[in-house]
């Protein structure tokens, strides 16, 4: 499997998985045009080219491009769970909706060409948010982002891949100082909210086999993180809980303005 994370941020999520004969898009977070103009740079890809959209939640960081890629990509049917979908399927009102919707289940393994993907559930303030795992000819990645806090469940579900797409969304300090009202602080903090940097090290630690991983952190708030901060504290966090963990774990990071270089994944 190749991926490159398209979009990452508050502002707009989007992640490109392939292999050789599967196409997926997960989340559709920016604009149709800029999805279209980053798959084409960094995969060389096309919507047109797209097997499937996968959904993670409604919230507009998510879907806002999901209407321009779905007229495009007309053959590409819509993953998403029943929550998720009674949530856009306006953006549908114009074709035939129930044409295009594949209900996801959490728990409930989904094949797409020869890509196999699995659902879980997450802790978020939308109506049935999921997020993904994929599995490939035993290359793995698993995609985590928008959720207030990392199950049991969660873990056993995802540990073990190779690459990972992790949210670290804020700096506890920055959000607390920060000039957002209180109760969308509370709201980011809550156990429906996202988790901070020092969150997401810690839920990364218990991931942790003796395996090297890739770690891109991810839906950075443009607000209340700086990229040289998550990486400082997700790197401090690890170095705190084990020495050693520093030397499994490559950081990468990921941005709101560009796609990141199309990566393979590593065979185990
Ligand atoms: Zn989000
Ligand atoms: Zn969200």
């Amino acid at each position: 499997m190749r991926f490159s994370v398209l979009a990452s941020g508050s502002s707009g999520n989007a992640v490109y998985i392939e292999s050789d004969m599967t196409k997926i898009l997960l989340d559709a977070g920016i604009s149709g045009k800029q999805i279209g103009l980053r798959l084409k740079e960094a995969a060389g890809r096309s919507i047109l080219d797209l097997d499937a959209v996968l959904l993670t939640h409604e919230h507009i960081d998510h879907v806002r491009g999901v209407r321009q890629v779905a007229k495009q990509a007309q053959a590409a049917p819509i993953y998403a769970t029943e929550g998720t979908w009674s949530q856009i399927v306006d953006e549908f009102r114009d074709e035939t909706a129930a044409r295009r919707w594949n209900r996801v289940v959490a728990d409930t393994r989904i094949v797409i060409g020869d890509i196999t993907v699995t659902p879980f559930t997450v802790s978020h303030d939308a109506e049935e948010p999921v997020a993904y795992r994929f599995d490939c000819d035993r290359q793995s990645l698993a995609v985590v982002t928008d959720l207030g806090y990392m199950t049991d469940h969660i873990k056993s579900v995802i540990a073990g891949c190779q690459s990972y797409v992790l949210e670290a969304n804020h700096d506890v300090d920055m959000l607390r100082a920060g000039r957002y009202p209180w109760s969308v602080k509370r709201r980011i903090l809550s156990d429906k909210g996202h988790l901070s940097n020092t969150d997401s090290a810690i839920a990364l630690a218990d991931l942790l086999g003796n395996e090297e991983v890739d770690v891109y952190l991810a839906h950075l708030s443009e607000e209340n993180n700086q990229p040289d901060l998550a990486e400082l504290t997700v790197s401090s966090v690890l170095r705190e809980i084990r020495e050693t963990y520093l030397e499994q774990v490559s950081l990468h990071r990921t941005s709101r303005a560009a796609a990141t270089a199309f990566r393979n994944l590593a065979g185990v």
